[in-house]
């Protein structure tokens, strides 16, 4: 199983390279009503992004302060920007998305643009943009998919289907872009089965990445209530059965692809279920545990 740190030194050969979170004051059109309202039913954007990224800020200077943040303990370290917060491809035109990005990719130190976005924001006008910009620096896309089952996107008010996922990263992988997809693991309907079948869809398409994480009940959010009333069928994992899920999950994701991370960390105070209270690297101790044990 390669590494995602091992992934990114086969693309920058010799440097240490450290995604910095960016949020370019995108909305959502899941919430702004373009798509939908309301949002994903377990969304709380508030959750992943990190107190350098502050919107009054322009995209260069929330990159100085990220710099600044890693740099002290890795002096050489080169950057990719990623456009994390909301939907980084969304409701601007292209003219405007053009020089978001380039004033990401002209900061010193920064090698490559990351971009979190739905797969149904992703018209050919973007493509061709990133696909340009690609030429110059890799632009990685990520996805969120979370799950290949129509019925629970609809449950959880994604207000997409699985095959605009298909079609997305079709088309984005056809211009050359690298695509990454994200999936969510124990949402509202879904079991081991649907999480396993969710993970072989996903790497039947051409993606390189794969993020996948744990259902976080996050407090505030529509999920959390109808969590608390009863009225959503959703058993958040135990630490153990989403080790072995994991375990499971490593045998089945071809060599080609990259598992980034298993583990979803929101801040403890916003999270109602579960509380693992783990970091990654103490979860991806625990993960290998396994997986030697199975191998032996
Ligand atoms: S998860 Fe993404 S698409 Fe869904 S509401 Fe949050 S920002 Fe919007």
């Amino acid at each position: 199983m390669t590494s995602y740190s091992e992934y990114l030194n086969k693309i920058f050969p010799g440097v240490k390279v450290q995604k910095i979170s960016v949020n370019a004051g995108f909305s959502c059109p899941n919430r702004d009503g373009s798509i939908g309202t309301g949002g994903c039913s377990y969304c709380r954007n508030d959750s992943f992004s990190p107190a350098y990224c502050m919107t009054r800020e322009s995209v260069a200077s929330q990159i100085t302060k990220g710099k600044a943040f890693f740099s002290r303990k890795y002096p050489d370290m080169k950057y990719l920007a990623y456009f994390q917060s909301y939907t980084n491809t969304h409701g601007r035109d292209t003219a405007l998305l053009e020089k978001l990005y380039r004033e990401a990719l002209d900061c010193d130190g920064i090698v490559g643009l990351v971009i979190g976005t739905r797969p149904d924001t992703l018209p050919g006008c973007v493509i061709d943009l990133l696909t340009e910009l690609n030429r110059e620096k890799p632009v990685f896309l990520e996805i969120g998919a979370e799950s290949s089952f129509n019925e629970t996107l609809k449950t959880i008010n994604r207000h997409h289907s699985w095959e605009d996922v298909e079609d997305a990263v079709t088309r984005a992988a056809g211009s050359g872009i690298r695509c990454g997809l994200h999936l969510i693991a124990g949402l509202p309907g879904e079991n081991r089965s649907h999480i396993l079948q969710n993970v072989r869809k996903a790497c039947s398409l051409p993606i390189e990445t794969l993020k996948l994480h744990q259902l976080q009940i996050l407090k505030d959010t529509p999920l959390y209530h109808q969590w608390k009333n009863g009225t959503i069928d959703v058993t958040p994992f135990s630490l153990d059965d989403y080790l072995r899920l994991c375990a499971e999950i490593t045998e089945i994701v071809p060599d080609s692809i990259v598992i980034e991370r298993f583990l979803a960390q929101s801040p403890p105070d916003m999270v109602a279920a579960p509380k693992w209270g783990l970091k990654n690297y103490q979860f991806t101790n625990l993960l290998n545990q396994i997986i030697s044990k199975k191998k032996r």
